[in-house]
């Protein structure tokens, strides 16, 4: 029998090269030689090194590593072409389609049997980090379908990056596509931290700053924001310029300027919404700022909060309000409010400098992060409208990849940590929360809400 299968080969092989069938005839001898049964002793397989991998994580108390469909359709890919003998290619590949592997593992072997090529796999199964979440295996023919030549590969896949993921994550490492261009790339950052902005490694501009309410739960901190107004009665027939002097006296009066745990203050602050500034009567700059905004913008006024420096002082929050075409400083935390001396932004806004503003819809980030300011606290041109929760769809774009670290560990295996800078998010602390703000002796303390703010503010009459 033998010999006239080989015949038959010979044959079909003769008929087809001379149609220019060479590649056809490839795959009908693959076909041949790897049956259906090859698959399924494939999948096998591929379970088998599953458990072989998470039977060692669980006795070291890791995350059981998962099959990830989407890396598994692209080792299966090899099954047409061939699997690279470079590994580092396959890294590539790996991460160029799917941007959001962090750390990748790969290792290959041949062997005729295979259960010879899931024990070639054991030392690899040792030495999965902690941090790996997914895994694919795919076995190809080599060697004339003599023996298999077996591709595993474990990795860490980002989740997208929330204020929710971050609150309930055990790992640091998220993925985030910039809102502004699109930018594929890994954002580093701690719930340990109470407060962070994020700003694209490509086009460095911040398209996210978040902060920790006093559950300790991450927001946007343009979520801060309710629309809350608290139960007040207004003078009859003020000037909309009254009222707001009326709204910033009452803050002012209301909220007595408290740090946040004094030391490791990075870490502990918590910002507050306007109603628990408004029950507890206590804030800092931005939780007074969130408080004032908040009824201002209830009240219909053009308010956003700015986050960002006071000359030397550093970081700082305030409201800026745009009224009758005049723009307002508004300081919820020190000095008075004075009628008499409105805090037009023109004459006392130059040693203010906003790096990020918010308002009850949106975030806003400077187009420049770095350029000159002018003061312009409203065109878009100057800044851009950030939504947090509608992320941009713009980034498909594979990240470049030639300053990856990588480590080759030997021919057969090798490691990647994707630290490069234009594939980290730029994380920092917000101004706000770097360093309070001084001078406060003037607020009055201890007073307690009334219905009716005119009996007690006296507010100045037309
Ligand atoms: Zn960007």
């Amino acid at each position: 029998m033998f010999p006239a299968i080989v015949g038959v080969a010979a044959a079909s092989f003769m008929a087809m090269a001379e149609k220019g069938h060479l590649s056809t005839w490839k795959s009908w001898w693959t076909s041949l030689t790897q049956p259906a049964a090859t698959r399924a002793s494939g999948d096998r397989m591929k379970l088998k090194l599953l458990d072989q991998v998470n039977y060692v994580r669980i006795a070291a108390k890791h995350h059981p590593v998962k099959i990830d469909p989407e890396l598994q359709d692209l080792l299966e890919a090899y099954q047409k072409t061939e699997i690279p003998e470079n590994l580092d290619e396959v890294v590539d590949q790996v991460q160029n389609s799917i941007p959001r592997y962090y750390r990748v593992t790969v290792s290959s072997a041949s062997r005729p049997s295979p259960t010879d090529l899931i024990h070639e796999f054991a030392s690899f199964a040792q030495k999965t980090e902690s941090e790996m979440t997914h895994f694919g295996f795919v076995v190809v023919p080599s060697s004339g379908g003599l023996s298999q030549r077996g591709l595993i590969v474990v990795g860490q896949r980002l989740d997208d990056f929330s204020p929710e993921i971050l609150q309930s994550s055990q790992t640091d490492a998220f993925f985030n596509t910039c809102n502004h261009c699109g930018h594929p790339h890994i954002c580093r950052v701690s719930n340990k931290q109470r407060s962070m902005t994020l700003a694209c490694p490509s086009c460095t501009k911040t398209y996210a700053v978040v902060a920790a309410d006093t559950h300790g739960r991450f927001r946007y901190v343009n979520e801060f924001l309710s629309g809350y107004k608290p139960p007040a009665l207004f003078p009859k027939d003020q000037s909309r310029i009254q009222k707001l002097f009326t709204i910033w006296s009452a803050v002012h009066a209301h909220c007595t300027y408290k740090l946040d745990p004094e030391t490791k203050r990075t870490q502990l602050d918590a910002w507050q919404t306007a109603v628990e500034t408004q029950n507890i009567q206590a804030g800092d700059c931005e939780d007074s700022a969130i408080f004032l905004a908040d009824w201002l913008g209830a009240e219909g006024f053009q308010v956003r909060v700015a986050l960002g420096k006071y000359g030397d002082m550093g970081g700082h929050a305030w409201c800026v309000v745009r009224l009758d075409g005049s723009d307002y400083l508004l300081e919820s935390t020190e000095g008075r409010p004075d009628m008499n001396n409105p805090p037009l932004a023109e004459f006392i806004g130059s040693r203010y400098v906003p790096e990020a503003l918010f308002d009850r819809k949106a975030i806003y980030a400077r187009s420049k992060p770095n350029g000159v300011w002018t003061g312009d606290y409203w065109s878009a041109k100057i800044w851009l409208q950030v939504e947090p929760r509608n992320a941009s769809q713009a980034g498909k774009t594979a990240a470049n990849s030639k300053r990856t670290r990588f480590i080759s560990l030997n021919s057969k295996e090798t490691y990647r940590l994707f630290m490069e800078p234009e594939r980290m998010a730029i994380a920092k602390a917000p101004a706000p929360a770097l360093a309070p703000f001084a001078d406060l002796n003037e607020i009055p303390q201890g007073s307690k809400w009334e219905k009716t703010i005119e009996d007690r503010f006296g507010m100045p009459q037309p």
